[in-house]
């Protein structure tokens, strides 16, 4: 009775790799015919035939007419179709909280953002939770079901384990969200750090860049950053991995909530440079800006116009911010870095000083294949969570569990 349950099981093990395998040819390399599948992959002409059948069924497959004939019947020609299944993808930071379906080439459909409102800890946890519901209510009206649930939370994530390890902006401490979301939802959870999910968009979505090394840095509020080693990401041992922001690049500088000096967040993130800006004003620094109107697009205005204190002050941060990614690419050799945010870095003067600053500091031979660009992947965050569910949803089984 054991062994035949055990060669049950191994039988629709077999036939759940050849699906699989079935389903990354027509992936890859279709429009295809199951003849040439089946030359590709060494199945059989029946067992091709029976995956096949089984992958048009599942609607992730599509009769697309016929090819040309190597002699005798012309073959009909098989393609994949990205809207045989959906991913639900999520993100949620401090501020708001973005979902969409994504098809299976990270296609975004019925987008929303929802702010916030300063719900943090169990309230946030709690609004996360009625969110994917009416999500999934929603989906299920336009006939989606989503195979499997990514999120994107901002704070420190464990990916392996689905854990959030801290996050400053929700108040979540070792929070199990995975486990805590697959019992409640009985479907396959996927939680990441949002920066990282964003490093990874850039490197998936940009098909013209075959990308193995990759910062991705984004300055605003606050400074986050993601990076991609070796084509995945990297997190360290834990999941704490990347904190940019809290990297120091003064050993004199004040000490940071976090412990450490001279943190690079006191004086690139948006908040500290208009913390710096106001300060001056009251010491009565010369400036066209005024204390009680100091937003980001003010001191873009004004450094445009050759304000000396917007120049001054955005200069420093601007170098603050050279050293910090200086460091990182001696340390890591990155071929791509790119810098998001939808203030400061848009300025055309930050920008350019930001990497002429990088490659006259960096080592020449780490900053020899770099190239550093703005953010050209819209919707990243949420495109990045889904593209690590869709890679998985077409990932080989590895080992044999039954
Ligand atoms: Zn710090």
């Amino acid at each position: 009775m054991k062994n035949k349950a055990w060669s049950s099981a191994n039988l629709e093990f077999v036939q759940w790799s050849n699906y699989l395998l079935v389903l990354n040819i027509l992936r890859n390399q279709g429009p295809i015919s199951r003849a040439e599948i089946s030359k590709t992959t060494g199945l059989s002409p029946t067992t091709v035939s029976y995956a096949v059948n089984s992958l048009l069924e599942n609607q992730l497959a599509k009769e697309i007419g016929v090819g040309v004939s190597s002699g005798g019947k012309r073959p009909i020609l098989l393609e994949f179709n990205p809207k045989g299944s959906y991913i639900l993808t999520l993100v949620l930071n401090e501020f708001k909280l973005l979902w969409a379906v994504s098809d299976l080439q990270g296609e975004l459909e019925l987008l929303e953002e929802i702010p916030l409102q300063g719900r943090k800890g169990e309230e946030a946890l709690d609004f996360l939770v009625r969110t994917i519901e009416r999500a999934l209510a929603q989906a299920a009206a336009a006939n989606i079901h989503p195979a499997s649930i990514g999120i994107g939370i901002s704070g420190i994530v464990n990916f392996k384990k689905g854990e959030v390890l801290y996050s400053a902006g929700l108040q979540w401490n070792n929070l199990e969200l995975r486990a805590m979301l697959e019992q409640q939802f009985g479907q396959e959870i996927f939680v990441v750090n949002d920066m990282n999910a964003a490093a990874y968009a850039e490197k998936v979505f940009q098909p013209d860049l075959k990308v193995a090394n990759l910062l991705y840095i984004m300055v605003g509020q606050k400074i986050g950053a993601g990076m991609i080693i070796d084509h995945r990401i990297f997190e360290g041992c834990n999941g704490s991995a990347v904190e940019f922001g809290h990297t120091s690049v003064n050993l004199h500088g004040p000490r940071c909530n976090c412990g450490n000096y001279g943190c690079l967040t006191e004086y690139v993130s948006e908040d500290a440079l208009l913390r710096r800006i106001a300060a001056a004003i009251r010491q009565g620094a010369p400036t066209a800006l005024e204390e009680e109107a100091l937003t980001v697009p003010a001191v873009a205005r004004a450094l445009r116009s050759g304000d000396p204190l917007a120049v001054q002050t955005v200069r420093e941060s601007v170098f603050a911010l050279s050293v910090g990614i200086t460091n990182l690419v001696n340390l890591f050799n990155p071929e791509l870095i790119v810098i998001a945010g939808d203030g400061m870095v848009q300025c055309d003067e930050y920008f350019q000083e930001l990497k002429t600053n990088i490659f006259n500091m960096a080592l020449k031979t780490a900053a020899r294949d770099l190239a550093i660009s703005r953010h050209r992947v819209p919707r990243a965050f949420l495109k990045g969570v889904a593209a690590l569910a869709i890679e998985a949803y077409f990932e080989m089984p590895r080992v044999m569990t039954a």
